[in-house]
């Protein structure tokens, strides 16, 4: 065995092949899918050689990696997002960096850069009951959309989506607010991120 599987320990690795197909993923891959509550995800040879995009569901998330990705592979510039992956108490910030390799392979790196404590907020809680109604999460900043065009925190959204009384907690599906899209295809314009 070599050391190639090495990661630091805040710094989570995986890849796709130019296929986009899951071609690696570091040692410590498992400790970090069940970090962001992605159960189903941290077996690595249950999801090794599946496509990313079965792991992205929604319209909007699947457009802006289409849009980074091709960037990334026709500039062989790295480029740098940021994800928040917030639990019910905790609020977590990761650098992604995704990087070309050799034969259109990507390599995405993810970097804990800030980790903070906080109130519980019930509508990030996986194992609460919820109600039909469905709202939108941003997939980056974990903001939620709570009425046309306007998307706010999390914790304000409960208030907000609150405001006849004792509703039951709306399920969430992912999609991207006009504030990160604008971000992340803002440094598209910036081909040199490192
Ligand atoms: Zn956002």
């Amino acid at each position: 065995m070599t050391n190639n599987n090495k990661t630091d320990d805040s710094s989570y690795i995986y890849r796709i092949d130019k296929s986009d197909n899951l071609s690696y993923l570091s040692d410590n891959w498992s400790e970090f899918a069940l970090a962001n509550d992605a159960i189903a995800m941290s077996v690595p040879h249950l999801i090794l050689g599946k496509s990313l995009w079965s792991f992205i569901a929604d319209h909007d998330t699947r457009y802006i990696y289409t849009l980074v990705l091709t960037e990334v592979r026709k500039t062989l510039e790295p480029a740098v997002i940021s994800i928040n992956c917030d639990s019910p108490e905790l609020q977590r910030v990761f650098q992604i960096t995704m990087t070309a390799m050799d034969d259109g392979a990507v390599e995405f790196s993810s970097t804990v850069v800030e980790i903070r404590q906080r109130e519980y907020i019930k509508i990030l809680d996986a194992s609460v009951i919820r109600s039909e109604d469905i709202v939108k999460i941003c997939s980056f900043c974990k903001k939620i959309a709570v009425s046309d065009g306007k998307w706010v925190e999390t914790a304000e959204a409960i208030r907000v989506l609150n405001f006849f009384g004792n509703i039951t907690i709306p399920q969430l599906s992912h999609g991207v607010c006009p504030d990160c899209f604008a971000s992340i295809t803002a440094e598209m314009d910036y081909p040199k991120l490192m």
